[in-house]
């Protein structure tokens, strides 16, 4: 980690406004991600802040097929997937101040008109939207006391959704000329029929930007291939800006060496000058060993993740798992493995019991977090299997309450134990809503009905998470509804499930687990691990789950 305590620190605060050209899903995320942790190896702190174009208040009520993975920050916040890419480029953890949507600036612009706080004056679409916009940054880098702050506006350059942030960047480098960077992540096609690269859509995005008054200082050229000296010359030429100051963004092979592939091209000092910074050395060692583990393991593990939503049309929706990935990755590395994750339609298993032989063939089995009755009993039957046959098994939230469901029903006696998720009227609901949460049900106050964010937890000695974490004391974030009922944790608990982790009050059960006489790894957890996860610090959870299904392979074979 850069030492910012021993480091001069910038003058003024200085802001880069990464915006996207072309075409959405070219990585303005990991772009901004990368930036942000080459000018932290200068030394500089650096935050991130995303804009979400949406009309939704926060990313809580977004469809995650739709939206992607939703990131729970650690003060509760629903937020979009790039914070968690921010979070784990720059191990840092970020506030809600750091994240807002459309929805969430009119409505804060609307609460101040409603509170006279705008003292009689018209409220204008223009220029008091924006300003409430710059307002969130300039609260976003003070926090942070960050010398500075990337601001990614979320979708493309000439959209109608995304004008009032870009207003807001206009008025912003009218009101700090030198302190405000504008760099545009573009797109360079190398059309099959043609097969070279074509640098005019490019020119057209700069075009657009250049009509709602903005130039752009640095473009980064997303690419299959670096771009040569000829494209470079020529988005130059018409995009207004030195050759030097195009940046080839060729595909790579992770999005981790992203960082590394920038400053090939001088990246972190072209920013530098472009805001009046002096110079400082880019150390990106730590992050290239990381980089380099995640290449050179190899020994393969294959872990299946089982449950609903992998599929839109004939794609694999990964995004929406984006934490749990990239959390396994991080693990992987710092085992010496690498993981092939397969994705599994529990559905499957409800048609054909018999397929749950397949599960034999993993080294290890997730149950990644969910909503909704689709796909649970073949949930339920993947977990009894590996229950039984002692693959190991990682649950995470509504993996974790499942995991509890299965026990109660097949070692608990307790037929018929669902969660009251999916049957308000079960007969053993052994997993609920928590007394006081009902009365907000009833009222319809759902937002209202969530425990979101970070809470802590205390694990009981001698578990398998106590030796994992290597502490007594923890704190994690969450994101769900339900609870382990406490009317029948004495009967699982004497059926032989063990809760290892709870509040500190003892009423939440926040850790289930077989001790590890009974199974190489049967764990699940009520929190979601994997928004702690960072690449140079795995989570401890993730780090002894790969370590068990590598010497559960290692002891098969
Ligand atoms: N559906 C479950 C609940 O609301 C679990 C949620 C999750 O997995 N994030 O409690």
């Amino acid at each position: 980690m850069p030492a910012d305590t021993t480091t001069s620190r910038a003058a003024a605060p200085k802001y880069i406004f990464v915006v996207g050209g072309v075409m959405s899903g070219i990585g303005k995320g990991v772009a901004t991600s990368a930036i942000g942790r080459i000018l932290q190896s200068k030394g500089f702190v650096t935050t991130a802040i995303k804009i979400d174009p949406y009309i939704n208040v926060d990313a809580g009520t977004m469809n995650p097929t739709e939206h992607g993975e939703v990131f729970v920050l650690e003060d509760g916040y629903e937020t979009d997937q790039d914070m968690g890419n921010y979070e784990r480029f720059l191990n840092v953890t970020l506030p809600s101040t750091n994240y807002m949507t459309t929805g969430r600036v009119y409505q804060e612009v609307i609460r101040r008109e409603r509170n006279l706080e705008y003292k009689g004056k018209n409220v204008q679409v223009v220029p008091d939207v924006p300003l409430e916009v710059i307002r969130r940054i300039e609260e976003a880098q003070k926090q942070a006391g960050a010398d500075v702050t990337l601001i990614e506006v979320g979708g493309t350059i000439g959209e109608y959704e995304n004008i009032l942030f870009l207003e807001a960047a206009r008025m912003f480098k009218q009101k700090i000329p030198g302190d405000v960077a504008i760099v545009m992540l573009s797109y360079v096609p190398i059309p099959n029929n043609i097969g070279e690269m074509k640098t005019k859509p490019t020119q057209h995005a700069s075009r657009e930007l250049n009509s709602v008054g903005l130039q752009a200082d640095v473009i980064l050229a997303r690419a299959v291939t670096p771009l040569d000296a000829k494209r470079k010359e020529k988005i130059a030429l018409f995009c207004n800006i030195s050759s030097e100051r195009v940046i080839s963004a060729p595909d790579v092979q992770s999005i981790y060496d992203v960082p590394s592939n920038y400053e090939k091209d001088g990246l972190g000092d072209i920013l530098c000058e472009v805001l009046g910074l002096a110079k400082r050395k880019t150390d990106l060692s730590d992050w290239e060993s990381f980089v380099a583990k995640t290449k050179n393991a190899t020994q393969e593990l294959n872990i299946a993740v089982v449950g609903k939503y992998f599929m839109s049309g004939e794609y694999v929706l990964s995004d929406v798992y984006i934490s749990v990935i990239e959390s396994i990755k991080h693990a992987a590395a710092h085992n010496d493995v690498k993981v092939k994750l397969a994705y599994l339609d529990s559905e499957e298993y409800e048609k054909d019991p018999t397929k749950l032989e397949e599960l034999k063939a993993y080294d290890g089995v997730m149950v990644p977090g969910g909503f909704g009755s689709r796909g649970v009993e073949g949930i339920l039957l993947a977990i009894k299997y590996v229950r039984e046959n002692n693959v190991p098994y990682f649950g995470l939230c509504y993996g974790m309450q499942l995991m509890v469901v299965e026990y109660a029903r097949n070692k608990a006696g307790l037929e018929g134990a669902i969660t009251a998720e999916i049957n308000k009227e079960a007969i053993h609901p052994v997993i609920d809503i928590m007394p006081d949460q009902k009365e907000k049900m009833t009222k319809q106050d759902y937002g209202g009905t969530m425990r979101l964010g970070t809470y802590p937890c205390n694990l009981k000695e001698g578990s398998v998470a106590r030796a994992a974490y290597g502490k007594a004391d923890i704190s994690e974030r969450h994101r769900h509804r339900y609870e382990v009922n406490p009317e029948y944790i004495k009967q699982v608990t004497d059926a032989g499930l063990v809760f290892s982790g709870t509040s500190p009050d003892g009423r939440l059960m926040e850790i289930a687990e077989l001790p590890a006489s009974e199974h190489p790894f049967f764990l699940g957890v009520q929190f979601h691990p994997e928004f702690l996860s960072r690449p140079l610090d795995p989570h401890p959870l993730f780090m002894a789950f790969i370590a068990a299904a590598s010497a559960y392979t290692a002891a098969k074979k």
